[in-house]
């Protein structure tokens, strides 16, 4: 009876206690709501009694800032020993050659190559030095190794005519490999090429000095881009409407050259001027340094002026040294501006070895040892020295 008693006065207590839980919760929430119609009345007034010029706040609009990378590689130049090297008696087959590079290729967020020879096909006949012809394997060995686009504007654009390049261009399209320099159509030679990573568009142009004085067919002039200012400063100025970057593709100076010529120094500058980021050059065969050009509207165009040989059969340890390039855009919106910057330039030196003309390999520089390369170490050394010297922050590492 005790405990009955009990238990009813606790009952009748949480049923206070709740009721006065209750009452004192629904007086905050009044008094929040007496509050908030304070501040609305307060704001309200402010409108009333302020004039109709009273500033509105603008909403606070932060910059943003995105990066993509670009890697470039120089000529693939596909003599007849490399062809018969990749050869097993059924196919061809280049991919264990840039195998040793391949990581470095696929690391860039976009990756360059300049395809030197045309690959027409074996229906053509292959053929080296000095009239190339490739087969269409050498693109997808570059496909595979994370190459995006190929320059195809070069002294051997015409070597085997027009239906060399209709083929190539046939399989560049079939497995979705970029080209830029040499068209199918004046159709064809209109579109720019652009490829956007990161909110960021990049566009290629490419042209080179000649075609080893082959005329080009009268009537079919997008066959190959040539090197004219007039012609490259209206596609670039064509190509910066479409991009936020504009790269240029230069087939130009002196073969076995170690550094640019006088007119190699002019025609990137006018290419600078007219609006390029980034100038790839190639052709020497050899490394020439990288630079930085300061253009007339004062902004920085990163050059290299020449890539050297990615993967060739020509006999000199110059010829055999090439090299990864790598740069970082940066591309910064605030309102209604965009600004983009080069920056963080980076070289890998290559080597292209081979054995009595056979087991073509591309590897770093760096992990080559003396039983491939004698005095590996001092080639490395004397390689940075030469591409540096203009650009002493240039980086010999991806890390
Ligand atoms: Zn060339």
């Amino acid at each position: 009876m005790k405990t009955t008693r009990f238990i009813q006065l606790i009952g009748i207590c949480i049923v206070f206690g709740a009721i006065a839980a209750l009452f004192f919760v629904k007086m905050e929430d009044t008094a929040e709501v007496v509050i908030e119609q304070e501040q609305t009345k307060v704001l309200h007034e402010t409108v009333v009694e302020g004039t109709e010029t009273e500033p509105v706040p603008e909403p606070i609009v932060e910059p943003v800032t995105t990066t993509a990378t670009l890697a470039a590689v120089g000529d693939v130049l596909i003599h007849s020993s490399v062809y018969t090297d990749a050869f097993d008696g059924e196919a061809y087959d280049f991919k264990p050659m840039l195998a040793p590079v391949k990581a470095l290729l696929e690391e860039a967020d976009i990756t360059f190559a300049n395809q030197e020879t045309v690959i027409g096909g074996v229906e053509l006949g292959l053929s080296g030095y000095p009239n190339f012809n490739s087969p269409y394997e050498v693109g997808d060995a570059l496909k595979d190794a994370g190459v995006d686009i190929v320059s195809t504007a070069n002294n051997h654009t015409l070597d085997r005519g027009e239906q060399a390049i209709i083929n190539a261009i046939t399989h560049w399209n079939k497995i979705g490999m970029l080209y830029t320099g040499s068209y199918e159509s004046f159709e064809d030679q209109q579109v720019i090429r652009t490829i956007e990573r990161n909110d960021i568009t990049f566009a290629f142009l490419a042209f080179t000095y000649g075609t080893n004085g082959i005329p080009i067919p009268t009537g079919k002039e997008y066959l190959v881009n040539l090197l004219d200012v007039e012609y490259m400063t209206d596609e670039i100025k064509r190509a910066r409407q479409e991009a936020d970057v504009v790269v240029v593709s230069l087939h130009f100076g002196n073969e076995y050259e170690p550094l640019p010529n006088e007119e190699q120094k002019r025609i990137a500058h006018e290419v600078a001027n007219a609006g390029a980021n980034i100038i790839l050059g190639h052709h020497p065969h050899v490394l020439q340094p990288v630079d930085w050009i300061e253009t007339d509207s004062g902004e920085s165009t990163f050059v290299i002026y020449s890539l050297g040989n990615f993967l060739a059969a020509q006999e000199g340890i110059e010829r055999e040294v090439g090299g990864i390039v790598r740069l970082e855009v940066e591309k910064t919106t605030f309102k209604d501006e965009t600004t983009i910057t080069i920056r963080d330039p980076r070289f890998i030196p290559t080597y292209a070895s081979k054995q009595n003309w056979r087991n073509y390999r591309v590897y770093p520089l760096e992990e080559v040892d003396n039983s491939i390369l004698a005095n590996a170490n001092d080639w490395y050394d004397k390689t940075i020295q030469h591409m540096n010297q203009w650009v002493p922050e240039l980086l010999f590492s991806f890390e």
